[in-house]
Parts: C-alpha cells; sequence; structure tokens
C-alpha cells in the first residue's frame, strides 16, 4: 500500500545511513560532483554501540579524503591517543604491542572517540560540505525497483512520507540493515557474526598512561574476548564479545556474564572495586567478513556492516565501513559519469576492489580467530613474547605489515617459538 508522500526527493545516488561508511561516501561523492542524497532514520548526534576504538587505517583513510579533516580528528576534546594495544592470555599474563616503533613521538597511530563524538564530527562535515543535501530522522523503507532506477519511502515519525527516487542506492545502514538482508539478501549467519556488550565507566584503576587498548583473552570467554579501552577523564568503553553460534551453544546472558567477570574475577574485580557503570550496557551484532558475500547488485552497492564486513578477529569495522564508502563512491562516479547503467555486472568492480583491498589481511583475520579458540597456543605465543623482546617486536610490526602478520598464520612461527629461536622471515 502506497502511503500518503509530499514531493518526490529525485536524486542520482541514495545513501542509505549516516555511520562511518555512508559519511565518507557522501563526502567522496561530493568531491566528484555526483548529486547525492545522505538520509538517517535518527537525528544526530546518536549513539552508536561500539568499542570507540579507530584504528590507524580510520586516519588514515580520512587523510585520504581530505587531510584537513583529519587534523581536526586528532583535535577532538573527548578523543584519546593511543599507541597500541595490550593482549592479556588467558593464562593472565600480558604482553604490551606498541602500534609503533616510536612510542610517544610525533602523532599516536590510533585514537580512542566515542561514537557519540566521531559520527557526529563525520556527519558534521558532510554539511559543513553542503554539496550533498542530509535529511535525518527518515526511515528508508519500501525499495520499489523502476525502470530508471528505485522508489524509495522516506517515513518519518509524524506523516507525510517522502518519496524518493534515485538511480542507485548506497547501502550504509548498518549491521541491522533490512536493505542488505532482504534485497541483496545476504543472511546473518551465527558462525560469521559476533554478539558485542558494552558500557561506559569511570573510577576503572590501571588504565594505561599511553593509550593502550586492552584486549582480555579469559578462558571462559574463548574466541571473544573483553576490551577496556580508555578514554579522557578516567573513563572507559568496556565491553565483551563472543561469535553468536558460540552464544548460542553455550546459552550466554552476555550482559550478566559481563556484571559477572568484572565483579569477580581475580583479574578484573579489584580494577573495578571503585568504578561506576554510567548508562546501561547496550548490545549490538557485527557481522563478520569470515565469510565472502557478493555486496553490489542491480542498482545497488552495499557498504560496512550492511556488507558484512567486520574484521573477524579484532572487531575493527570503522575503517572498513569508510574505505568501502570510499570505493562504493569512485565506482559509482565512474559508472555514471560514463553514462553507464548501474547493472550488477557495471557494479561487480567494486567488490574486486574492496577484496583487492582487505581480503588479505581478512583472511589472516579469519585464521587468526580460529587460533584463538586454543588457550595453550595463546598462552605458549604470549609467555614467550614477554621473554622475548625480538618477538614482542616481531608481533608489535604485525599491526602495520600485512606480510608480518601472515607469519601467524605458518607453523614454522611456532616451531621456531618451541625450539627457542627468534621467527624467521
Ligand atoms: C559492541 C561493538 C563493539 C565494536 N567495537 C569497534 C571498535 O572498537 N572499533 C571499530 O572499528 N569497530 C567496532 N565495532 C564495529 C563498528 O561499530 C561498525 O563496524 C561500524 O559502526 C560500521 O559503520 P557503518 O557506517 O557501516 O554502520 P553504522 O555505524 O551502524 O551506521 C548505520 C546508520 O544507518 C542508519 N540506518 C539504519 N537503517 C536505516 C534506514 N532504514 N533508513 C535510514 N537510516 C538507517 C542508522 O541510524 C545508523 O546511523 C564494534 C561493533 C559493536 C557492535
Amino acid at each position: 500500500m502506497r502511503m500518503e508522500t509530499s514531493n518526490p526527493i529525485r536524486t542520482e545516488v541514495l545513501i542509505i545511513g549516516a555511520g562511518p561508511g555512508g559519511c565518507t561516501a557522501a563526502l567522496k561523492l561530493a568531491q566528484l560532483g555526483v548529486d547525492a542524497v545522505l538520509v538517517d532514520k535518527s537525528r544526530f548526534p546518536r549513539d552508536k554501540v561500539c568499542g570507540d576504538a579507530l584504528s590507524g587505517k580510520v586516519v588514515r583513510t580520512l587523510e585520504r579524503l581530505d587531510p584537513a579533516l583529519a587534523v581536526e580528528l586528532r583535535q577532538q576534546s573527548e578523543l584519546l591517543p593511543s599507541w597500541g594495544v595490550t593482549f592479556v592470555a588467558p593464562g593472565g599474563r600480558s604482553l604490551r604491542v606498541p602500534f609503533s616503533r616510536n612510542t610517544g613521538e610525533g602523532q599516536a597511530p590510533g585514537a580512542i572517540l566515542p561514537r557519540m563524538q566521531f559520527d557526529n564530527f563525520m556527519l558534521d562535515a558532510v554539511k559543513r560540505d553542503g554539496r550533498v543535501r542530509v535529511i535525518e530522522g527518515a526511515e528508508a523503507k519500501r525499495f520499489e525497483r523502476t525502470t530508471d532506477g528505485w522508489s524509495i519511502d522516506l517515513v518519518h515519525p509524524a506523516p507525510p512520507t517522502a518519496n524518493a527516487n534515485c538511480q542507485l542506492i548506497l547501502d550504509a545502514s548498518g549491521a541491522n540493515s533490512h536493505f542488505a538482508r532482504h534485497i541483496a539478501k545476504l543472511p546473518m549467519e551465527p558462525r560469521h557474526h559476533c554478539a558485542g556488550v558494552r558500557s561506559y565507566y569511570s573510577g576503572v584503576s590501571g588504565l594505561d598512561p599511553q593509550g593502550f587498548i586492552e584486549l582480555i583473552f579469559l578462558k571462559q570467554l574463548l574466541p571473544g574476548y573483553l576490551w577496556i579501552f580508555p578514554l579522557p577523564n578516567g573513563r572507559a568503553n568496556v565491553g565483551l564479545g563472543l561469535r553468536s553460534d558460540v552464544v548460542r551453544k553455550r546459552r550466554v546472558d552476555l550482559k550478566a556474564l559481563m556484571i559477572k567477570l568484572l565483579a569477580e574475577h581475580p583479574q578484573l574485580k579489584e580494577r573495578f572495586t571503585h568504578a561506576t557503570m554510567e548508562g546501561p550496557i547496550q548490545g549490538m551484532g557485527l557481522p563478520l567478513a569470515s565469510k565472502r558475500w557478493p555486496i553490489s547488485g542491480d542498482g545497488y552497492m552495499l557498504i560496512g556492516d550492511a556488507a558484512h564486513l567486520i574484521d573477524p578477529f579484532t572487531g575493527e569495522g570503522i575503517s572498513h565501513a569508510m574505505i568501502s564508502g570510499m570505493h562504493a563512491a569512485d565506482v559509482a562516479a565512474g559508472v555514471l559519469r560514463s553514462k553507464g547503467s548501474v547493472t550488477s555486472s557495471a557494479l561487480e568492480t567494486y567488490d574486486q576492489r574492496v577484496w583487492k583491498r582487505l581480503g588479505k589481511e581478512i583472511g589472516i583475520s579469519t585464521r587468526l580467530q580460529q587460533l584463538a579458540n586454543h588457550p595453550w597456543l595463546f598462552n605458549f605465543v604470549v609467555n614467550k613474547a614477554v621473554n622475548n623482546p625480538a618477538l614482542a617486536d616481531t608481533i608489535s610490526s604485525m599491526f602495520n605489515d600485512l606480510d608480518m602478520r601472515e607469519r601467524l598464520k605458518n607453523p614454522r612461527f611456532y616451531m621456531d617459538l618451541l625450539l627457542g629461536r627468534s621467527p624467521r622471515p
């Protein structure tokens, strides 16, 4: 049934979702001179359940998009620079892995910034640019294929509903995307999906003075982990994530488990004795990239979580949303400018470009996620690295060097460790 509508909106490209993926696509389309509308069902600033960690890839993607934006990002008052990651193995030993060999010099490679601020910063950049029209508080619904593109209802809380006509849809509407599930037919497969919960805390003790994020691998949580990500003024984002098939099999209540672990686990309870939870524990799904799906089709491209692009080992998805947003905008501009039609075969190049850029690291992370199932292997590597600075340095460079990371997949790496040798290149 058609709803009552106001004047239709006509545009070449409709971007659904103004998270990091949608905003990056909007900024890139503006630069490329493509007529686009960005629509989000929320009004910003809005929150998004997340760990809030921004990897070096986020900053590098912003630098490529607009160097001034990367500078502005670093000036956000709620941002905490991050110089590395601390892994805590199931046996309890910690390994501090810096992101760079020159910790403390120049700009920190990573950062932590609450999504309330980061996403608003991105949407604000789109609004200031002014070339892409932004519509907030309208949900894209009822996607109808027409002879020259799509007809979509943009439903506001109060009628009338607006109608949008476009040639191409860029779906960046996140992990619960209706379009991705029902039109592009990407299913939610529990084996390739993670459940995550998080809350903000103040007063957590032992936060890292150099903003190292902490990934704590507890035996009862494998292959998932608990995280503590520091924020300015002694606050922290604390959460845990576990693959959805494991959650179902073990019938875990993640929120209850998180409260129990923080109150009772010997590695955590003292750090949380004087901590205060700020607001409720909130949960959301993470569609993992451990299985590849077609991410474009007739008249559309999927971006970020809608395309199931989250790193299966680390849970990182913000940078992947931004990288895919850049590629989608580039491909869209190329096809539309050449007056070609946006058929599935014309857009296939988008899949190729995204997988060429992210495929290798996602492949490695998929293997690492499988390794995380083996606590003994984890303990073994961490115990060795704690006593072996050369190995710790090797692991550190793995964050910036994919070829190094690839070595973690190679049995020879573990054989070298077992025999007390420094891992060979
Ligand atoms: C618990 C948890 C912890 C995480 N931690 C990290 C982390 O520390 N670092 C990291 O890099 N990644 C992390 N991730 C992943 C990260 O949050 C996502 O990968 C990222 O938000 C994806 O961005 P996106 O632009 O694709 O989608 P989103 O950020 O989800 O944005 C989608 C937007 O679409 C809008 N929308 C949805 N449906 C419609 C519709 N029908 N019409 C209009 N608008 C619509 C929504 O309102 C929303 O604004 C975490 C995820 C979870 C769940």
